[in-house]
């Protein structure tokens, strides 16, 4: 059984990104990824040596306390929240959350899809990466596909993992493409790109536009 995870921050905060943008939600961010991203901007959450582990129960009842302030769902996020079993965490976080009046919060995952699924996440926000492509389990449950886009071969990626995604017959799965930040050709390229190809709707930053967390 495992009683704590290695964490880089938990905070308060609004989904700033994707189909649940401008909610209130409740962020775990865990330590932890080998996907090597080069554009990262969360290296500091690679090695899990570096940030302190928590304890679960802790973190579910943090979670508690950040639903009676407004949280309408939790985001366990990273680094790569996948690398972790996180059976036990959203059990955890499913009991202390749950009370009379209340179902427990759901629980939302953003992941890169290299690992096997755990903790029966009910939303599942697929961020798959090229150099390293998703496992197909996860494309086949996932609520949300969000693509970054850098330059044009990512789109032909988005559209090859769509495809996949597609092939499950009645899938619902919310299609995203979101330009990288701070990169003038991919914003446009991704904002013509939706713009000719309604399936896809366009995912912004709205946290780093605004400057806050
Ligand atoms: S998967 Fe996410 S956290 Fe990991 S390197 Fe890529 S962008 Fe960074």
């Amino acid at each position: 059984m495992i009683s704590s995870l290695p964490v880089v921050e938990c905070f308060h905060s609004l989904q700033g990104e994707g189909a649940h943008t401008g909610r209130s939600a409740y962020f775990i961010r865990l330590a932890m990824c080998n996907v090597g991203c080069t554009w990262c901007d969360t290296k500091i959450s690679w090695s899990a040596d570096l940030h302190p582990k928590e304890n679960i129960q802790k973190l579910s009842e943090n979670t508690a306390r950040a639903r009676s302030k407004g949280a309408s769902f939790v985001v366990i996020t990273g680094g790569e929240p996948l690398h972790h079993n996180l059976n036990y965490l959203c059990k955890s976080i499913r009991n202390v959350t749950k009370c009379k009046r209340k179902n427990s919060i759901p629980i939302h995952i953003e992941t890169s899809g290299v690992d096997k699924l755990s903790g029966n996440p009910d939303w599942i926000t697929l961020s798959p990466k090229k150099h390293a492509p998703p496992k197909k389990e996860i494309l086949k449950v996932c609520q949300e596909l969000k693509v970054v886009i850098h330059e044009k071969d990512d789109l032909i990626f988005a559209e090859t993992m769509a495809q996949e995604i597609q092939l499950n017959i009645s899938n619902k799965t919310l299609l995203f493409l979101q330009a990288s930040w701070n990169n003038k050709e991919a914003e446009n390229l991704t904002f013509e790109y939706v713009k000719n190809n309604p399936q896809w709707r366009l995912s912004m930053q709205t946290h780093k536009w605004l400057k806050v967390r």
